[in-house]
């Protein structure tokens, strides 16, 4: 059997992020991708947002990750000319109902160690952007936006000058714990097994998967997964706005909110809809729920501008109407299982958050108390 030092389950985002963390140190490291492609999944069907850390609880991986994320991010864009632009974001009250919401995310913002969020009232967001309705707003000059793929391929450059080898169409099938190390069932036309010592599973909505075929792992390291879809739509023609537009907060997701790619095309989205798995066609008909919310901010929204666009499915592991979970990144000290660590329900901020995951999970990687 083939012997390797790491195996990265995973070429998304954040596998390539640990893929080249791992890499850094000296490691030797493989990238196993089930698909024909990196980047295929929920990493090129997001909102492409670098977040600012606003929402999360505090303490959470994911307000930690993110915050740091974020810093760690707009450097490696700067020194590797990842396209990205930090244009804002405005998250706006529409109704006076709405203001004490506003005061509370301020302060929780704060409390994340986003310090630079600013309150404008209505004349102040008029004269940023004149078509927005909204009676008092929290300006995020932090937010930004980012090419996604171009991160991605900078993050596999970085890896594969490091070593790193990323093998294409090699689904992982099983991990099985031997005292030799980790034995890993690669699948596809041409199957194989590897013995690695440390096995990071970024595998995505595959996580829990390869996790229920993980022998020795006990049922309370396999969380069940979750879907939840989001829609986008297209707005056609030139958008008025400069800032992407957010309203306050709703359960599941962050509203229909407004944001711009790098070519400066706007898209509505992502709502928030249960689905049972992994099906990225769009329901055109999901449109009608855009336009009233959308309006509520934007009434000068013109009849019929929204065009479908796609769809990307959160990686959940908790399910409706339960409380929102934190990432959950799970190394020895979780399961008891030496070299392994399983990264689950890593929706957004992941894309923000990846090189700070990464930093993360080399740490438990170095100091895996069960290595030899
Ligand atoms: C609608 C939506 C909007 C979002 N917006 C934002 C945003 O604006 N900003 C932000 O910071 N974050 C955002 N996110 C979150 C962000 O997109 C994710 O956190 C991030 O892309 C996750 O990357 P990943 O590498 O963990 O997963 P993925 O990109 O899903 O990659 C996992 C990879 O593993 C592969 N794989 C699966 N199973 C196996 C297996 N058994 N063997 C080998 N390979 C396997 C898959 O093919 C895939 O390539 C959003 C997410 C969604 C769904």
């Amino acid at each position: 059997m083939d012997r390797v030092d790491c195996v990265v389950v995973g070429a998304g985002v954040v596998g390539l992020a640990v893929a080249r963390a791992l890499a850094l140190t000296g490691r030797e490291v493989l990238v196993l991708e089930a698909e024909a492609a990196f980047g295929t999944a929920t990493s090129a069907r997001n909102s492409e947002v670098i977040h600012a850390g606003i929402y999360y609880p505090q303490g959470s991986l994911k307000g930690r990750l993110c915050v740091a994320g974020r810093r760690l991010l707009y450097d490696f864009c700067e020194s590797h000319g990842v396209a990205h632009r930090r244009c804002g974001k405005l998250i706006v009250a529409t109704e006076d109902s709405q203001l004490d919401g506003l005061d509370r995310l301020q302060a929780h913002a704060l409390s994340n160690g986003v310090e630079d969020l600013q309150r404008l009232d209505a004349a102040a967001l008029r004269a940023l952007e004149p078509q927005l309705h909204a009676v008092a707003g929290l300006l995020s000059p932090s937010t930004g936006i980012i090419d996604s793929h171009a991160l991605m391929l900078a993050l596999l450059g970085d890896a594969e000058r490091q070593g790193a080898v990323l093998a294409l169409n090699a689904p992982v099938t099983a991990i099985n714990v031997g005292s030799a190390g980790l034995q890993v069932e690669v699948g596809g036309a041409d199957p194989l097994q590897l013995l690695a010592r440390t096995v990071v599973n970024c595998a995505g909505h595959g996580a829990p998967v390869l996790a229920a075929h993980t022998a020795g792992l006990a049922p309370a390291a396999r969380p069940r997964q979750f879907f939840a879809k989001g829609s986008y739509f297209s707005l056609a023609g030139r958008t008025p706005f400069r800032h992407l537009v957010y309203p306050l907060p709703e359960p599941g997701g962050l509203g229909v909110h407004l944001t711009l790619d790098m070519a400066g095309q706007a898209r509505f989205g992502p709502d928030v809809q249960w689905v049972d798995g992994l099906d990225y066609r769009i329901e055109p008909e999901r449109a009608d729920g855009f336009y009233a919310a959308i309006r509520r901010y934007w009434p000068g929204l013109p009849d019929d501008s929204l065009h479908p666009a796609y769809t990307g499915i959160r990686p959940k592991i908790s399910g409706p109407g339960e409380a929102a979970a934190d990432f959950r990144i799970d190394g020895p000290a979780q399961h008891g299982i030496a070299g392994l660590v399983n990264l689950f329900g890593i929706e957004s901020p992941g894309l923000t958050a990846c090189l700070a995951i990464a930093e993360h999970v080399r740490g438990l990687v170095e100091v895996d108390p069960l290595a030899t």
